[in-house]
C-alpha cells in the first residue's frame, strides 16, 4: 500500500468582500496583489513617476505615496493620471488631504478615521466623498501608533489591542454606511502580527492588507515578511501584501512576488533550483548559480533551471527541471526536459545554460502566443 495522496494546495481562501483599487480587485477571489510605497517626495512629480515606473516594471500591482504636505496633495492628480498602476494616497491627520486625494482620482486612500476624529471631525464628510467617488479606504493600524486608550487598556500593542483598534476605526465609517474598507494591523514581531491578523480575519469580512511593519534591513525584513505572510497566506488569510524593507521599494516588490510564487499564489517566472553544495561538489555551485541567475534576470516565462554541484542528486533534479546542469569531473551535463543534450567543459556551462534557456523561452512564448 502506498501513502495516501495529500492535496497540493493551501487552505481555502478566507471569504471577504471585494473592493476595487482602480483596476485592481482586492479581496474575494481576486489574486493576492503586491504593493509598495515610493520613497521620493511626492511633490517631486518626475521622480515619483520615475520610481512608480520602476515598480511597475518589477511587477508591483498597487503603489502608495505619502502625502504630508499641500505640495504633495497638489501633485496627486498628475501622479494618479500618469501612473500605470493604481495610486493610493497615504494620509495622516489631515482631512483636507483626504478630500484632495479623492478629487485627484487616487485609486484609494489610507487614512485612519480615529486620528481624523481627534483633530477635526470630518469622518462623515470623508465617508460621503469616498462613497460618491467610489474610492476605498485602507485603515492601517500600526503597533507604533496605537491609540493611547487601547495602549492603556492592554498595556502594549497586543493582537487584541490591534484588532480592537482596527474594528473601532471601521465602526467610525460604518456608522455612516461606508464599508468600502480594507484593513491592516501591522506589528514588527511576526508572531504578534500573525496572531492579530488571525483574530481580525475571524472578526470581519473586510479584505486584509498584510504587512510586518519596520521589518528591518533587506535580509531580516525578507525573512520576517516571508515567515509571517507564509503563515497567514497558507491559511487563506491575506488579500494584498506589502513587504516593508529598509531597501529600495523595487526590492520589496521582488520579495513580495517571490513569496506569492513560493506559495503557488502566482505563476512562477524564472526559478533557479540550485543545490547548497557540499563536500562532494565538483564545481563552484554558488558562482555558477549566481552567474546563471544574473544571466537570466528579467526572464518572464516560468522556466525552472537546475544548477547542481555533482552527479549524486544532480541528474535527478536536472531532469525534473526544464533545463539543468549536473556537474562532475570538470564538465557539465546539460539537460533539457529530462534529456542530456550535450556535455560541455566547465568554462562553458553558464553560457550554454543561458543559450538553451533563451531558446526554450522563445519556444514557450511562441507556444503561448499560438494558444
Ligand atoms: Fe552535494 Fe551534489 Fe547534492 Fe550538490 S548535488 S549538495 S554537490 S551531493
Amino acid at each position: 500500500l502506498g501513502m495516501p495522496s495529500v492535496p497540493l494546495k493551501l487552505a481555502e481562501r478566507r471569504r471577504s468582500r471585494t473592493l476595487q483599487v482602480g483596476s485592481v480587485a482586492v479581496g474575494g477571489d481576486a489574486r493576492v496583489s503586491v504593493q509598495s510605497m515610493t520613497t521620493t517626495r511626492t511633490s517631486d512629480i518626475g521622480a515619483t513617476l520615475q520610481q512608480i515606473a520602476e515598480l511597475t516594471a518589477t511587477g508591483c500591482d498597487i503603489v502608495r505615496v505619502a502625502c504630508p504636505t499641500q505640495d504633495d496633495a497638489d501633485a496627486l492628480a498628475t501622479i494618479a493620471r500618469k501612473s500605470q498602476i493604481p495610486v493610493i494616497a497615504d494620509i495622516h491627520f489631515q482631512p483636507k488631504y483626504v478630500f484632495a486625494a479623492i478629487d485627484a482620482g487616487c485609486a484609494a486612500v489610507r487614512v485612519n478615521p480615529g486620528n481624523i476624529k481627534q483633530f477635526d471631525d470630518k469622518v462623515k464628510e470623508i465617508a460621503r466623498a469616498a462613497s460618491t467617488a467610489g474610492t476605498p479606504i485602507r485603515i492601517g493600524v500600526n503597533a507604533g501608533s496605537l491609540d493611547k486608550r487601547l495602549l492603556a487598556k492592554y498595556g502594549k500593542a497586543t493582537p487584541e489591542a490591534l484588532v480592537e483598534s482596527a474594528l473601532w476605526e471601521c465602526s467610525l465609517f460604518e456608522e455612516h454606511g461606508f464599508h468600502d474598507i480594507k484593513i491592516s494591523v501591522k506589528h514588527n514581531d511576526p508572531v504578534v502580527m500573525v496572531s492579530a491578523y488571525r483574530l481580525l480575519a475571524e472578526r470581519c469580512d473586510y479584505p486584509l492588507h498584510l504587512g510586518v511593519t519596520e521589518a528591518g534591513p533587506a535580509f531580516q525584513g525578507t525573512i520576517k515578511s516571508a515567515t509571517a505572510f507564509g503563515a497567514l497566506l497558507s491559511q487563506g488569510i491575506g488579500d494584498t501584501i506589502r513587504v516593508s524593507l529598509s531597501a529600495p521599494p523595487a526590492e520589496e516588490v521582488k520579495v513580495g512576488l517571490q513569496i506569492l510564487q513560493s506559495l503557488g499564489l502566482r505563476e512562477r517566472t524564472l526559478e533557479i533550483v540550485s543545490c547548497p553544495s557540499c563536500g562532494r561538489a565538483q564545481v563552484d555551485v554558488y558562482k555558477l548559480a549566481e552567474e546563471v541567475t544574473a544571466g537570466l534576470e528579467g526572464m518572464e516565462v516560468p522556466l525552472r533551471v537546475a544548477v547542481m554541484g555533482c552527479v549524486v542528486n544532480g541528474p535527478g533534479e536536472a531532469r525534473e527541471a526544464d533545463l539543468g546542469v549536473a556537474s562532475g569531473n570538470g564538465k557539465g551535463q546539460i539537460f533539457v526536459k529530462g534529456e542530456v543534450i550535450k556535455t560541455v567543459p566547465e568554462s562553458k556551462i553558464v553560457e550554454t545554460l543561458i543559450d538553451e534557456a533563451m531558446k526554450i523561452a522563445e519556444q514557450m512564448e511562441k507556444d503561448g502566443a499560438a494558444s
